[in-house]
């Protein structure tokens, strides 16, 4: 896909948190055309950033009109939510790559692998199954957990390491 400097840094914030290089992993096309719209959403916000610091600098506090600063301020206050709105759904990218990759693992080696199951139930030791980031079901005793249920055993299973 073409790299242009937006797209590289949305990438880098994806990958800051998967881990792993997306293009020597392999990304769903779905994932990549989320990429690419949030690395446009980057590029209008950085530009209208731009624009915003020189009417920073030119209203000064002294001559400053009241209207004009209030409009500035509005702006530079909805441009923050716009470009914290930006690094959330890098992390949401990120989730939705790892979720991916989870599910294609175990679809290559269903249920009992030799090797460590991501997740186990924590009440059975069963496998657990995977059906959306927030609800999780073993496949042993049949006990569902949430991400936040799963978390705070996580929490509670470090204390003990
Ligand atoms: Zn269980």
């Amino acid at each position: 896909m073409p790299e242009d400097t937006y797209t590289k840094i949305i990438i880098e914030k994806v990958e800051k948190n998967t881990g792993f290089s997306l293009q020597q992993h392999g990304v769903s096309k779905h994932q990549w055309i989320r990429i690419s719209k949030l690395s446009d959403v980057l590029r209008s916000a950085l530009v209208i950033e731009q624009m915003l610091k020189v009417e920073a600098r030119e209203v000064r506090p002294s001559k400053m009109k009241s209207g004009r600063h209030s409009a500035l301020k509005d702006s530079l206050e909805t441009l923050e939510m716009v470009k914290s709105g930006i690094w959330e759904k890098c992390d949401s990218i990120a989730a939705s790559i790892l979720y991916d990759s989870i599910r294609n693992s175990e679809a290559q080696a269903p249920s009992q692998s030799s090797g460590k199951v991501a997740l186990s139930c924590p009440s059975c030791n069963g496998n657990i199954t995977i059906l959306s980031y927030d609800e999780y079901k073993c496949q042993k005793c049949g006990l569902g957990y949430s991400a936040k249920d799963y978390l705070n055993i996580l929490y509670e299973k470090l204390k003990e390491i």
